[in-house]
């Protein structure tokens, strides 16, 4: 199984950092799974539509074609319909935009999550879902990664993926455990905006946070459980976000500068 991590979308508010859209691709065997979903093609052609000025601005949404999932993953030689499954974070627009490009996939979100995301809350957009995404709902499990909740997915790709309840940014908001060789991947989603939460209270972004976030005693208590992971599991737990561009890779950052001047096809 071959992991590539993918910036699928910027955002950029100032006077707070440029932010990536930091998605992974799993394959095996031909096959392919999406970690989140980025900023999508009918995003791009439709943005106020469907995401919506106020939304936008506030949190400086870019929108180029060559960053989607969609066109990343044609440019590495597959097809569309060969995502078969694309996991879930949480819904917010973000995160969700490129859904629609892939509307045979499987989608795998928590239960809490897809609830959240049906209410009619204002966060999340309802035109991403007008193509009815073919939803899987994961549910409350006994199941145990490390001494926390997981809710272990069956995907296409032979891997052992599974969702991390970590609450609060949204109410069904899930971390991804991705096991790869004699390690793990965590992607926390939303959990943490920057890395630098992991050490600290005491920075402008966790007001941002807090902000954002759904339930923040909620996310209060799943950043802490990060914090705790990373102590004790640090060296078998690689752990990174969707939206700190330092935690992108040197080859997925080259795929976000070459927006200053466009990839060429
Ligand atoms: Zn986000």
């Amino acid at each position: 199984m071959k992991v590539r991590h993918l910036n699928c979308g910027i955002l950029h508010a100032p006077p707070g950092p440029q932010a990536s859209c930091h998605c992974l691709l799993l394959e095996d065997a031909g096959r392919l799974a999406l970690v989140d979903a980025g900023i999508g093609l009918e995003d791009v052609a439709r943005p106020d539509e469907r995401i919506g000025r106020p939304a936008i601005d506030a949190a400086g949404f870019q929108f180029h074609e060559h960053l989607t999932a969609r066109r990343q993953i044609e440019r590495l030689g597959f097809e569309a319909t060969d995502v078969r499954d694309i996991v879930l974070t949480h819904a917010d627009p973000d995160h969700a935009g490129g859904l629609s490009d892939f509307p045979d996939a499987n989608v795998h979100v928590a239960a809490e999550e897809l609830a959240a995301s049906k209410s009619g809350t204002q966060r999340y957009s309802s035109l991403q879902f007008t193509h009815e995404p073919r939803w899987v709902s994961h549910e409350p499990s006994s199941k145990r990664w490390f001494d926390i909740e997981c809710r272990p997915l069956t995907l296409a790709v032979d891997a052992e993926v599974a969702l991390v309840p970590l609450f609060g940014h949204t109410l069904g908001h899930c971390g991804v455990a991705v096991r790869d060789g004699d390690r793990w991947l965590l992607h926390v989603g939303d959990a943490y905006y920057l890395r630098v939460e992991l050490s600290t209270d005491d920075h402008p972004v966790s007001a941002l946070a807090t902000l954002r976030a759904e339930d923040d005693a909620a996310r209060r208590q799943s950043l802490a459980i990060l914090r705790r992971l990373h102590e004790e599991h640090g060296a078998a737990i690689e752990m990174f976000g969707y939206h700190d561009v330092d935690e992108l890779p040197e080859s997925a950052r080259d795929g976000f500068t070459s927006v200053i001047s466009p990839m060429p096809e």
